[in-house]
């Protein structure tokens, strides 16, 4: 099959290098110059693990090709996909479908022969409607059908999550006629090489598959701060929760994935995702009022964060200094969009403290979102000289940091684990002051 990726980002990138991967030819466009130029130069513009191995080898093998002028790859694409970015609007929560539309506009005017256009971005429900209006509108004529294929990869993990996934959702609308038929056909064909590893492909409506992504992540979203509030609860009554999580997460109707308490969730989808599910929810007069308390939430807690240096130090943090460890919303990854450190840093830095700070691969973006925060080349300059460290996010290096250097390199030894890295008993043992989340 022949496809095109309209947008390069973290899904689009992934999920293109994937699908040559399994042998279809794929053109990834892109309208930012910098990144096709980088990807044509061999580099990746993001991190994510594996990724440059598998970009190199379909490239090589000439399945795989950039470029910021997707015309030709449009116009000979069985398949073309919308993966471009679905950002929070401005000013009321919706989902800014802006990218979308405008990719649906440029696609529009080079259908040639039949061709499934998929998105693939997260998007509500009713914008697949929209983007097929769009196209009528602008070519009549077009044989085209419009198709849902939300995508449930994890950054950090993408492509593992792309080749082996829980299952593929895929929203095809008039399945019993011809239009759907042969979208159906394409897409279970793009997706054969998936049958090896049984995952099932969920054929739905297309409104259905628009709000299984949302329904998704909200319910992992509200899961994550469920936990969050009994490890609140947990601190109160000298409970411990992650012998709670345990406890709960082994009966099978709960499971044990997403039940870490920690700073509150971050990240490219889950906040923006469950503020768009609320707006449609109150749009369409059916509110969902589970997930307007979980933004609130976990608003709430990424904000009070900083509070909890103030509370291990036993003082103000003015005119300390802090050392933050791991600064993107979580570990494998340099994305830094929503991540809990843009709120700790900021707070952290109005009430007085000096902030050092090291993250593996998220300190070239987070310098540019986060001001007065110096960062440092490893996690013991970063240490040296502080009144407290604060582990922000998990980083496999600093589950096991060289704590007796830690501590001789500090002006005092407090620790705050917002991710229950270490154990209470340990630390207090080696002389620290610290504290971590929902742990008593
Ligand atoms: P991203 O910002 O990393 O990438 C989007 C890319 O689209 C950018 O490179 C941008 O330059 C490009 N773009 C925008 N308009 C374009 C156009 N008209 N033509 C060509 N390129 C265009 O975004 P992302 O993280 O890959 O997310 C994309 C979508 O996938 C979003 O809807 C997101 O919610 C969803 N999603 C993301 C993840 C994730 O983990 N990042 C997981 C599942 C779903």
């Amino acid at each position: 099959m022949r496809v095109a990726m309209i947008g390069t980002g973290y899904v689009g990138l992934v999920s293109g290098a994937c699908f040559a991967d399994f042998g279809h030819v794929v053109t990834c466009i892109d309208k930012d110059p910098s990144k096709i130029e980088r990807l044509n130069g061999g580099e990746i513009p993001i991190y994510e693990p594996g990724l440059d191995d598998l970009v190199a080898t379909n490239v090589r093998e000439g399945r795989l090709s950039f470029t910021l002028d997707g015309a030709e790859a449009i116009r000979n694409a069985d398949a073309v996909f919308i993966a471009v970015g679905t950002p929070t609007r401005r000013g009321d929560g919706h989902a800014d479908l802006s990218y979308v539309y405008a990719a649906a506009e440029e696609i529009a005017g080079l259908i040639e022969g039949f061709t499934v256009v998929v998105t693939k971005s997260t998007v509500p429900v009713g914008t697949g409607d929209e983007v097929e209006a769009i196209i009528r509108k602008a070519n009549p004529n077009a044989d085209f059908a419009v198709v849902s294929n939300p995508e449930f990869l994890r950054e950090g993990a993408a492509i593992g999550d792309f080749k082996r996934p829980d299952r593929v959702v895929i929203g095809v609308n008039d399945i019993d006629n011809d239009v759907g038929q042969r979208a159906r056909t394409v897409m279970g064909e793009l997706y054969r090489p998936l049958n090896l590893n049984e995952s099932p492909l969920l054929f739905v409506g297309r409104r259905t598959s628009e709000l299984i992504k949302y329904a998704a992540n909200a319910f992992l979203a509200m899961k994550i701060t469920f936990i969050n509030e009994m490890a609140d609860l947990c601190e109160a009554v000298g409970a411990d929760v992650q012998q709670v999580a345990r406890g709960i997460g082994l009966d099978k109707r709960i499971g044990s994935k997403f039940l870490h308490a920690g700073p509150g969730y971050g990240g490219s989808c889950f906040p923006k995702d469950t503020i768009a599910l609320v707006r449609t929810a109150q749009q369409y007069g059916a509110p969902v009022r589970l997930i307007e308390t979980t933004v609130e939430v976990n608003d709430a807690r990424k904000k009070a964060m900083a509070g909890r240096v103030e509370t291990t130090l036993g003082d103000s943090v003015a005119g300390k200094t802090v050392a933050l460890l791991g600064l993107t919303f979580k570990p494998n990854t340099d994305d830094m969009r929503d991540a809990p450190s843009l709120d700790i840093a900021p707070a952290l830095i109005a009430a007085g403290a000096k902030v050092q700070a090291f993250d593996p691969e998220g300190m070239h973006e987070a310098a540019k979102l986060l001001d007065g925060v110096e960062m440092k080349a490893n996690a013991y300059d970063a240490v040296t000289g502080a009144d407290a460290v604060v582990i922000v996010t998990e980083w496999d290096q600093f589950r096991a940091l060289d704590l007796d250097r830690v501590k001789g390199l500090m002006n005092q030894p407090v620790l705050v684990d917002l991710r229950n890295v270490y154990r209470s008993e340990d630390m207090l043992k080696r002389g620290f002051k610290y504290s971590s989340i929902g742990r008593g």
